[in-house]
């Protein structure tokens, strides 16, 4: 026996919350998993302490509430069998058939090594906003936020809003890259408003361009930081750092199930057409799997693809201009956040750079690819399957890109040894 759904969501991000409700409005029955316990994704991760944005709750509760969805929380992929995907919560293991499937499971954060980043009391910038967010004690802390992209502003506002001190800013992007990057915001008005109520909860806390965090310094914890900025370099005393470097998008569902994949930078994105459509029948993708867009781009793109995947083609069309606005977006990050090369050789050899299996990135220099490196250090072999080291090793362009081999995530025993699907039984829900 397994269930069957209509439309199957995996994301409950800004994209797969939308997706589910487009498709559930023509009367789709939609399954809407997430491996978070609440919905909204990343930009909408549950605040323990303050209560949603208006624009957050609306969306959830829109998308919660509609007849014909039925929400999956803390529910993983974990593999695929024939056309079933095996599911696992955390009491039971089991398959799930759809008509459609909509891939809308977003991005992580880009780390990049540095001297000291594996220190106890350094994160990264999405890292300390999801920490803040869950309750761990910010108030009273002293944080200096590095890397570059918008993120490091929505990290420092939150840890202000959390208690915490933010003692200063430091984007690696040259003053001249913000400037140009900022008067082109106009283009896009809800990112304008959204930068300028930024700078407003952040004034008074210095923004440095140009400026990058070249180590972490401390003996069992850290105690400071040393930045590197147009004027030299300076020690910095702080007891959090939290730095990152932009978004990678979250492709190995699809790689598994066999989407093609495109690569417009280093990182591989899933390649969809105007309706949203993988190179798979009936496998459409969302949001930022689909490449780093930002909150507005995935809600567009979801709504596209739950239209499209229950056939109303029509009705997603009317999207696409929408869609090419908040695309352009897009390119407008990535070029004005490009990385500098100064980032990419901050790693010495005795910086670790699989912090889950203690690998240092001297030890990765016999090897030809990513794979014997793994079999020999087991470097991207612990708890996070390599999702952190790979795509630092993609960004430092030393291994080629790698495979991907099920399951998706560290499972139970008991769901691995889940009975084989059967594609001739009787689903639930036939
Ligand atoms: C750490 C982090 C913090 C961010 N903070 C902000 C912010 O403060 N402000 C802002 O404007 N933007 C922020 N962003 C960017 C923001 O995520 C995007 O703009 C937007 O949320 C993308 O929406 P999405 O629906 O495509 O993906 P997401 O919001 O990333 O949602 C994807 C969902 O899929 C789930 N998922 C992934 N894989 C699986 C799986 N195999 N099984 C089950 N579930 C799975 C995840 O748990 C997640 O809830 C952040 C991004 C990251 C990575």
């Amino acid at each position: 026996m397994h269930e069957r759904y209509d439309v199957l969501v995996v994301g409950a991000g800004p994209a797969g919350l939308t997706a589910a409700q487009a498709a559930a409005s023509r009367g789709a029955r939609v399954g809407l998993l997430d491996a978070q316990v609440q919905a909204g994704g990343q930009v909408w991760r549950h605040d323990v302490r303050h209560a949603p944005p208006a624009v957050a709750r609306r969306a959830i509760e829109a998308a919660l509430s509609h007849p014909g969805i039925e929400w999956l929380a803390q529910t993983r992929v974990v593999l695929q069998e024939h056309d079933a995907l095996l599911l696992e919560d955390n009491e039971r293991a089991w398959h799930v058939r759809y008509g459609a499937l909509i891939l809308a499971n977003g991005a992580r954060e880009l780390l990049l090594p540095f001297p000291g980043w594996t220190l106890p009391g350094v994160t990264g910038t999405g890292g300390l906003q999801a920490l803040g967010k869950q309750g761990w004690p910010l108030a009273g802390k002293k944080v200096v936020i590095g890397g570059s992209g918008p993120l490091l502003l929505a990290a420092a506002a939150t840890a202000k809003r959390h208690g915490a001190t933010v003692l200063s800013i430091h984007e690696q992007a040259s003053a001249a890259q913000i400037h140009r990057f900022a008067r082109g915001l106009w283009r896009w008005p809800s990112k304008a408003w959204q930068a300028a109520m930024l700078r407003t909860t952040l004034a008074g806390v210095p923004y440095h361009t140009g400026s990058v965090v070249r180590r972490a310094l401390g003996g069992d914890a850290l105690q400071g930081v040393e930045i590197d900025g147009p004027h030299g370099r300076r020690q910095i005393a702080c007891d959090q750092l939290a730095a990152g470097y932009g978004l990678v998008p979250n492709v190995e569902l699809a790689q598994m199930l066999g989407c093609e994949l495109r690569y417009p930078n280093r990182h591989a994105c899933v390649s969809v057409d105007d309706m949203q459509r993988t190179s798979l029948a009936n496998v459409f993708a969302a949001g930022e799997v689909c490449g780093i867009g930002g909150r507005d781009s995935a809600r567009i793109e979801g709504a596209i693809a739950g239209y499209a995947a229950v056939g109303d083609q029509a009705q997603a069309r009317q999207l696409l201009p929408a869609r090419q606005r908040t695309r352009r977006f897009a390119d407008a990050l990535a070029t004005h956040f490009a990385l500098d090369p100064r980032v990419l050789a901050l790693a010495d050899s005795d910086t670790l750079i699989c912090r889950c299996e203690d690998v240092p990135l001297s030890a990765l220099d016999a090897f030809p690819d990513a794979r014997s490196a793994k079999l020999a250090t087991r470097c991207g072999m612990g708890a996070c399957q390599g999702r952190i080291c790979g795509s630092a090793l993609a960004e430092l362009s030393r291994f080629p890109r790698g495979g991907i081999r099920p399951p998706l995530f560290p499972a139970r025993l008991s769901t691995l040894g889940t009975a084989p699907f059967d594609p001739e039984s009787q689903g639930v829900h036939p």
